[in-house]
Formats: structure tokens, C-alpha cells, sequence
């Protein structure tokens, strides 16, 4: 049997995959009609092809590789940790260094008394483990009917039947029997698609009283937690109006909700702060972070607990937990990766610098005749295209289909962007520099140009 590698022609390769491999997300026929694109390595904003192209990602892989691609010392860090412990659990009365050295960091740099930590794998895995722990806090507080979870149409918090469930996606939950019971779904705050004649704050105050309504529906000793992402990303960037976030708060606050802030997307300096819950001004109960927390260099993710959630867990046996829960060479890739982010300011220059440069640029994009809102906050951005921006019209074809031919035509001048229906959105890693920021904006143009 031939050994698969890099230098083998682009067409073989695409064939064997078509042949084994079974991608997420994807249609199976049309990806293998097409060929996949063979990624061979990546440095610093970087990816390259096995044509030899050189393709800047706008997106950051799938958002998360923040501090850039390529980065030694964490590829020298998991070679240590692998020599000298590759695993050992943290179920039966043992733990390790890197396992609680990451966990004291983040409770160091998590807000307000957020202060204890629950190790998994994905963010997937880490929502599903945000489900059982305020279902067993409530049942523990003397409060057992208190199971329902509030969430939104249109948020995103993972693939597995949980996560799927706490998620918005009309088609995941289409496949396989979701939602699971106990799981109810709001409105989204996305006034570009669905504001009507309101403006943006008549607007964010309906959207954000529905939970309210919901709450007084359903009953409030049945409700345990609302969950949402600080600034939806999978669902299209979709940045709520001033008032939503305030206001959730309130009723949060007010209801004895507890609000589990999904971090996977906007934490680790990806809103120009170090979570989404400072920037939006939030104070959630738990926290769910992947993604940025290892720059995507290893699986690992974590719900980061408040003092009083963990005082009512700690109390009982909470009977959850991962094999990889964690994992000590992706817990010391972790580390250093928060190292990097912090020595090297990345955050702050994010804030003060990088997203302005960027929130200038990525705004006028509103004098393309195709784009209708240009959303951005910190270095998480998108475009809303529409046929008329005056009326905010959608497209007359299949909604995405837009989207899709622009996507297709960014991926052709070697720029990754995604679309989400008729939205392009960017994520691209936190080291961009002004240049490749400019790279970025002309090669949108062209696309979109292309897409005329
Ligand atoms: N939560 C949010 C906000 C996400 O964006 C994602 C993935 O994109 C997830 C959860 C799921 O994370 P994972 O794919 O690591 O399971």
C-alpha cells in the first residue's frame, strides 16, 4: 500500500478522499463531483494548497486558529507534554499540571466570580455538559421542575443531539429526531432579516422581551437557563442592537434564569476583549470557550463556572465527564497559547488597533452595490447582500444561492470567507496585519464585483 502524502498529484488525493472520507456538512456527491481542495500547511494568516496557491483565511480555519497558523512553541510544548505525560484522567481522585494550571489561568482571566472549570473536548461536548449542570443545579437547589432551557432560532451551539437541540438550525433538527425535550427557541435579534418596520432598538426590546414571554408561558419555576452567544457567528454574525443584551440581563436578573453566555465563537479576543460577555457588558453564571482557547492547535473546550453554580455541583456527584476531559497535552497547548495571546498583547491590539483598522474598511464595503448592512465587531464581521438595500430585499432565487456564487468566487481569488444564506462573514486569525487586511478587502471587492 502507497504511503498518502503531500507530494502526491492533487486528482489522487481528491480521489481517495471521495472514496473514504465523509466530511461534515457537506454534500458527498457534490464535493466528490468537484474534488476537495487539498490544504497542505499554513503560517501566520496563510493556508496553502497542494497546487502551490497561497489562500488567505479570512475565517481562521472554522474562527478559532486566533493567534495564526504555524506557531512553533506550541508544537514544541505538545512534544513535551506528550514525552513526559501523553494522558492520564482526572476522573478517579487524580489530576495533573497542565490541567490545573489551565484551569487556575482561566478562572484568572474569566470575568466576575467565574471561577471553576469543567473540561471537554469540543464546544459541542462542552454545551452538552452545560445542559446537565444546570438541570442537576436546579434539581439540587430544591428546585427540580426547574429544566427548560431557553435558546434561539438561528444560534449555533454544536453537532451533538444536545448541542444540536440547544441550537436554532431548522435543518439539524430536521435529522435525527431533534430537539430533545425541554429545549425551547425564541427569536433571534437580526434586524437587518426580520426588523420589519421597526427600528434597531423598538427592535432589540421585542426581541429580547420574548424571552420574558416565554418565561411567563412556560412558567418560571420550569425555567432553568437561557443560552446565546454573545454576537451570533454560524448564523451569520448577526450583532444585536444596543438594547438586547441589557435588557436580557434584566430578565435573567429578575426571573432567577441563569445565563450560560456560548463563548466558542467570541472568546479569546475575538470582539477586541478577552470574552464576548465584556464587550456585550454581561454577566453570565457559566461560560462555554473552545476554539480560541488553543487556537484550534488541540480539542479542547470548557464551561467556566460560577463560584455559586460550582458550590451546588461540587456538593453532589455530578455524573458527567470525557475520557479526554482535560487532556494534558491539549490543556498544555492551551496554556501557551493564552501565554502567546497575553505576552504578546494580541487582545489589546486587537481592541485598539487591528478592529478599527479593519471596522473602517469592512464598513464601506456598504458602497458595493450588492451589500446592504456591514456588521463588525472586533475582528468578527459581515455582509448582508441583498438586491435593494433601500427596502432590505432578499434575492428572488433560493436564499444563499447569492451568497454561495460569492463564496465560490472569494475561494477562486484564493480568499476564504463563508456565507450563511445570502451573509458573508470573515473571522480571519487576531495577528492580521494592516496589509493583509487590505489584501482582504480587495479581493472581497473583486468577488463581489464578480458577483454582479
Ligand atoms: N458554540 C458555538 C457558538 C460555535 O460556533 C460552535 C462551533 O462553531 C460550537 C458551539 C460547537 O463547537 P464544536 O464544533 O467544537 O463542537
Amino acid at each position: 500500500m502507497a504511503q498518502i502524502t503531500n507530494h502526491m498529484p492533487t486528482a489522487e488525493l481528491q480521489a481517495l478522499d471521495a472514496a473514504h472520507h465523509m466530511h461534515p456538512f457537506t454534500n458527498g456527491h457534490e464535493l466528490a463531483a468537484k474534488g476537495a481542495r487539498v490544504i497542505t500547511r499554513a503560517k501566520g494568516v496563510w493556508l496553502t494548497d497542494s497546487e502551490g496557491n497561497e489562500i488567505l483565511d479570512a475565517m481562521g480555519g472554522l474562527w478559532c486558529v486566533n493567534i495564526g497558523y504555524g506557531r512553533e512553541e506550541l508544537a514544541e510544548v505538545a512534544a513535551r507534554q506528550m514525552r513526559e505525560l501523553p494522558y492520564y484522567n482526572t476522573f478517579f481522585q487524580t489530576t495533573h499540571v497542565p490541567a490545573i494550571a489551565l484551569a487556575q489561568r482561566l478562572a484568572e482571566l474569566a470575568p466576575g466570580d467565574l471561577n471553576h472549570v469543567f473540561f471537554a473536548s469540543s464546544g459541542s461536548e462542552a454545551n452538552d455538559t452545560n445542559i446537565r449542570m444546570v438541570r442537576t443545579y436546579w434539581a439540587e437547589s430544591g428546585k427540580p421542575e426547574k429544566q427548560i432551557i431557553i435558546s434561539r432560532k438561528n444560534g449555533y451551539h454544536g453537532s451533538t443531539v444536545g448541542a444540536a437541540s440547544l441550537g436554532g438550525m431548522s435543518p439539524m433538527h430536521a435529522q435525527g429526531g431533534l430537539p430533545i425535550p425541554g429545549v425551547h427557541h425564541i427569536n433571534q435579534p437580526n434586524w437587518w432579516a426580520e426588523g420589519g418596520d421597526m427600528s434597531p432598538e423598538e427592535f432589540g426590546l421585542a426581541r429580547a422581551r420574548e424571552l420574558e414571554e416565554a418565561i411567563h408561558e412556560l412558567g418560571e419555576d420550569k425555567v432553568a437557563a437561557f443560552i446565546a452567544e454573545p454576537i451570533q457567528g454560524a448564523g451569520g454574525v448577526i450583532v444585536p442592537p444596543d438594547n438586547y443584551w441589557p435588557e436580557i440581563q434584566r430578565i435573567c436578573d429578575a426571573h432567577e434564569i441563569l445565563l450560560i453566555a456560548d463563548e466558542v465563537i467570541c472568546g479569546f479576543g475575538r470582539t477586541g476583549k478577552w470574552f464576548g460577555s465584556q464587550t456585550m457588558n454581561i454577566r453570565p453564571d457559566i461560560m462555554t470557550v473552545a476554539k480560541g482557547l488553543s487556537s484550534g492547535y488541540a480539542p479542547i473546550s470548557a464551561s467556566i463556572v460560577s463560584d455559586g453554580v460550582a458550590k451546588v455541583l461540587d456538593a453532589c456527584e455530578f455524573n458527567h465527564g470525557y475520557t479526554y476531559s482535560g487532556h494534558p497535552v491539549s490543556a498544555a497547548v492551551a496554556l501557551e497559547n493564552l501565554r502567546i495571546l497575553d505576552e504578546e498583547g494580541i487582545v489589546e491590539r486587537v481592541g485598539a488597533e487591528t478592529a478599527p483598522y479593519l471596522q473602517e474598511k469592512w464598513e464601506r464595503l456598504t458602497d458595493h452595490p450588492l451589500v446592504g448592512e456591514a456588521r463588525i465587531v472586533g475582528l468578527m464581521g459581515s455582509v448582508a447582500l441583498t438586491p435593494d438595500k433601500d427596502n432590505r430585499a432578499k434575492f428572488a432565487a433560493d436564499p444563499g444561492t447569492v451568497g454561495f456564487i460569492c463564496r465560490e468566487r472569494c475561494f477562486a481569488n484564493n480568499l476564504v470567507m463563508r456565507h450563511v444564506g445570502d451573509r458573508m462573514i470573515i473571522s480571519p486569525p487576531l495577528v492580521i496585519s494592516p496589509s493583509e487586511i487590505d489584501l482582504l478587502i480587495e479581493r472581497a471587492r473583486l468577488s463581489l464585483d464578480q458577483c454582479l
